[in-house]
């Protein structure tokens, strides 16, 4: 696997935004799962059993990491608890993340948890884009939320896309790079038709190019000029500026409705496009021995293994520990030494998890997340290589710094 290729992402969102629909709706279009189920709300929910439903649902989607796939990219989704509280949880799930998917509800905007989760990617560096879900939803307005992203986030925010219609009559989308309509159709909205920008909104689809160009353009100089002498700004420089006004801080914006199905696939895109890989992120640990003395760890193969445990589940076949490798490998088999114990332990079976699946695999490499079977750890545990070797787990806020390649 290229690790450029690889996204390891979190969905953080104010309750009831959508992330559940939403991480389902990504499992189903990446093809983990067949079958959307219809869930709370929006469908007919009340003619079946909740619990039933509900217990089908958790197991194919409250798993702390699930590996997918889009478009030759390989993606972890990475539960991330929406605590109002920075618990040291909630900071471990948010260590092992690259990259995040900002979920806001068209109507309710920027809420108090969208607050705090935006707190705590500002806090780890995390680069994000925005998806305004519920676009079907009576009162839907996406600008305003945009609007709110400013005000009270203090995001630089700008839409990627320009809604065609809302509420009942939300159509799609038109791709402000491409300057093309997306037309959801099919019966799940999962069939996307390509058309022209519809006449009737074509000065408004130019107004917020403009708009997502300028904001760009703080981001790149070469854009800037271009802008400033009227020229056409291309769009393979476009994508560029975008990946790079990502990882300096930027929110790109994308709107759907998970529910209806409308939106999805294009972030995704999105996802792979512009959120940056293991190896676009700097981690530092530290020398056990020594407070001050840090380490990078770098996503190479080569070097010695250092990975963290961040969540441990109890599970019918045993425990299972969710580790990210941040440097080096691990095969099956092998021992590794936990850093905080002192002890070594065998990894006798990897696995990676898809949905409700486990797949075993022999070997992880670095940047990777994957679970353990059967060690003897707790969250926020380090493994090496080697005894005394590097530790994550701190009372002091790790620096991961944004590198743009
Ligand atoms: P979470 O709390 O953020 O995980 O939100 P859920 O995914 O559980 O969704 C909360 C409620 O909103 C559920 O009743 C969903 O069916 C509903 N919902 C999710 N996405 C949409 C959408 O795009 N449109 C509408 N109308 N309802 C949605």
């Amino acid at each position: 696997m290229k690790l450029e290729k690889l996204r390891n992402i979190g969905i953080s969102a104010h309750i009831d935004s959508g992330k559940t629909t939403l991480s389902e709706r990504i499992l189903f279009y990446t093809g983990r799962i067949h079958k959307i189920e219809e869930v709370r709300g929006g469908g007919d929910g009340a003619t079946m059993d909740h619990m039933e439903l509900e217990k089908e649902r958790g197991i194919t989607i409250t798993s702390a990491a699930t590996s997918v796939e889009w478009k030759g990219h390989p993606i972890n989704l990475i539960d991330t608890p929406g605590h109002v509280d920075f618990t040291v949880e909630v900071e471990r799930s948010l260590r092992v993340l690259d990259g995040a998917v900002l979920v806001l509800c068209s109507v309710g905007g920027v809420q108090s948890q969208s607050i705090t989760v935006d707190r705590q990617m500002k806090r780890y560096a995390i680069p994000r884009v925005a998806f305004i879900n519920k676009m079907d939803r009576t009162g839907a307005n996406p600008f305003r939320v945009v609007q709110q992203l400013r005000e009270k986030l203090g995001a630089e925010a700008f839409l990627m896309q320009y809604p065609i219609g809302k509420e009942d009559y939300f159509k799609g989308v038109v791709d402000l790079i491409e300057m093309k309509a997306y037309l959801h159709g099919g019966e799940e909205g999962e069939i996307i038709v390509e058309a022209p920008v519809p006449e009737d909104i074509l000065s408004e689809v130019e107004a917020a190019r403009v708009n997502m160009l300028e904001a760009l353009s703080m981001y790149s100089d070469e854009m800037m000029e271009l802008l400033l002498s009227e020229e056409a700004v291309p769009k393979e420089l476009i994508y560029k500026v975008t990946r790079e006004a990502v990882l300096g801080g930027a929110t790109p914006v994308y709107v759907g409705s998970a529910y209806k199905n409308k939106g999805v696939q294009p972030l995704l895109d999105a996802v792979i496009r512009y959120l940056p890989s293991p190896l676009d992120r700097e981690i530092r640990g530290r020398d056990p021995s020594d407070e001050e003395r840090k380490i990078d760890l770098r996503p190479d193969f080569a070097r010695p293994f250092v990975g963290m445990a961040f969540k441990i589940v109890d599970d019918p076949f045993g425990q299972l520990t969710f580790m990210r490798v941040y440097q080096g490998q691990i095969k099956k088999g092998e021992t590794y030494v936990n850093q905080r114990t002192g002890r070594s332990e065998r990894f006798s079976r990897i696995v990676r998890m898809h949905s409700d699946k486990r797949e075993e695999i022999d070997v992880a490499n670095a940047g990777d997340i994957i679970a353990v079977m059967g060690i003897d750890s707790a969250s926020g545990d380090t493994y090496a290589t080697a005894r005394d070797f590097c530790t994550l787990e701190s009372m002091f806020i790790p620096e991961p710094v944004i590198k743009i390649a």
